[in-house]
C-alpha cells in the first residue's frame, strides 16, 4: 500500500431538485473536509437537470470556494447516471459518493478516509434499521433483494446505499463499464472479488428538506431494471415452464384414458380443454413479455448513445463547448 497516493479526495454529490439541502450539506462537508488528513478535497455537485434553484445554490457556493465543482446535466438522467457523470469529472485518488439530502451524514467520511488510508480499496456503508420506515416498505425491499439475489449471477447486498468511498484503481475499472442502464451496486459486485472491502454501519436520518425522488413506480422500474441488467435466468424460465406443462399434459392425458377405457366414464372435456388453452396461452404471453423486456434492453444498448450530456461543467472541453455555442 502506498499512503502517499491517497492524498486527494473527490466527493461526488448527485442532486435533483435539492435546493433546500445544498447549503446545509456544504456547511457539513466543509467542516468535515477541514479535518481530513489529506492534501486536497474537491466537492463535485452533479445537478441532474434540476428545475428548482439547485443549480443557482451550487453556483453561489462555487463563487466562495474553488473546491466546489459543478456538472450540470441538460436534463434529468437519473441517480445512477448522475453518479457516473460525477465519477467522470473526479480527479481524486479516491471518490466518495453521497446523496444531497443529508441522509448520508458527512461525518462518516472521516471514518471512510481512515479505513481507505489504512489499506481498504472500497469502503461501503450499511444502513441499520431505521424505525421511521414502515414495515410494508421493509418487507418489499427485503423480498426484492431475495428475488434479485436468487436470479442474479453476482451477489447484490441489501441495505448498502450509494454512500461509499472507492479507490482510484476501482474508479478506473468502473469507468470501463459502458452499459446505459446501470446499477452501481451490481457493477461493484461484479468487479469486487479482489478488492479489500470495509463496511461502516450507520443510521440514515430523515431527509433534511424536500421529498424522495423514488415513488412506487420509479422504485418498481429500478427493481425490474436491476433484474434485467444482472440476470438472464428469467429467459430460461420458458424451459422450466415447458417441462412443467408437458408433465401436466401427460398426466391429464393419462387420466382421460383411464376414465374413458378403464372406468368407462368419458370426461366431459369442455372445461378442461378451455382451462388448459387459457393457461398455456397466458404462459406463452408471459414468456413473450420477458423476452420483449430483454430485447428492449438490447435495442437501447446497441445504439451506444452517450450516457449523459453536460450543459456545462468545470472540464475544459465542456467549457469550450458552451463558449462556442
Ligand atoms: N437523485 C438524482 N437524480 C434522480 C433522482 C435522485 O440525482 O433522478 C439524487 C437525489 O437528489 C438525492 C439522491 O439521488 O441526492 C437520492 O435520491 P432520494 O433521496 O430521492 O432517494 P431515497 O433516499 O428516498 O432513496
Ligand atoms: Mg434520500
Amino acid at each position: 500500500m502506498n499512503r502517499t497516493l491517497k492524498q486527494h479526495l473527490s466527493i461526488v454529490i448527485s442532486a435533483y431538485n435539492e435546493e433546500g439541502n445544498i447549503q446545509a450539506l456544504y456547511r457539513h462537508l466543509k467542516s468535515v473536509a477541514g479535518r481530513l488528513p489529506l492534501k486536497s478535497v474537491e466537492f463535485i455537485f452533479v445537478d441532474d437537470g434540476s428545475t428548482d434553484g439547485t443549480c443557482r445554490a451550487i453556483m453561489r457556493l462555487k463563487k466562495k470556494d474553488d473546491r466546489v465543482k459543478i456538472v450540470r446535466l441538460v436534463r434529468n438522467f437519473g441517480h445512477e447516471i448522475a453518479m457516473t457523470a460525477g465519477m467522470d469529472h473526479a480527479h481524486g485518488d479516491g471518490v466518495v459518493f453521497m446523496d444531497a439530502d443529508l441522509q448520508h451524514p458527512p461525518k462518516y467520511i472521516a471514518d471512510m478516509v481512515r479505513l481507505w488510508q489504512n489499506g481498504s480499496d472500497i469502503v461501503l456503508t450499511k444502513r441499520q434499521d431505521n424505525l421511521a420506515v414502515s414495515r410494508f416498505y421493509k418487507w418489499c425491499a427485503c423480498s426484492f433483494y431475495k428475488i434479485l439475489n436468487f436470479l442474479s449471477e453476482i451477489p447484490i447486498p441489501e441495505k448498502m446505499p450509494d454512500f461509499r468511498l472507492i479507490d482510484r484503481k476501482y474508479i478506473n475499472y468502473l469507468k470501463r463499464f459502458n452499459e446505459s442502464d446501470r446499477l452501481f451496486r451490481g457493477m461493484l459486485g461484479w468487479m469486487m472479488p479482489d478488492a479489500r472491502v470495509a463496511v461502516i454501519p450507520f443510521v440514515a436520518p430523515e431527509r433534511l428538506s424536500g421529498k424522495s425522488k423514488y415513488n412506487f413506480k420509479k422504485a418498481g422500474q429500478l427493481a425490474l431494471n436491476s433484474i434485467l441488467q444482472f440476470s438472464v435466468k428469467p429467459l430460461y424460465l420458458a424451459l422450466w415452464l415447458a417441462i412443467l406443462s408437458a408433465l401436466f399434459a401427460l398426466c391429464l392425458g393419462a387420466w382421460v384414458i383411464v376414465e374413458h377405457f378403464i372406468l368407462n366414464n368419458p370426461t366431459p372435456g369442455y372445461a378442461t380443454v378451455m382451462a388448459t388453452i387459457v393457461f398455456m396461452g397466458s404462459m406463452n404471453l408471459f414468456m413473450f413479455a420477458i423476452q420483449g423486456a430483454y430485447i428492449a434492453k438490447i435495442h437501447v444498448e446497441c445504439k451506444k448513445r452517450p450516457l449523459y450530456l453536460a450543459e456545462f461543467s468545470d472540464r475544459e472541453e465542456e467549457k469550450e463547448h458552451i463558449n462556442a455555442d
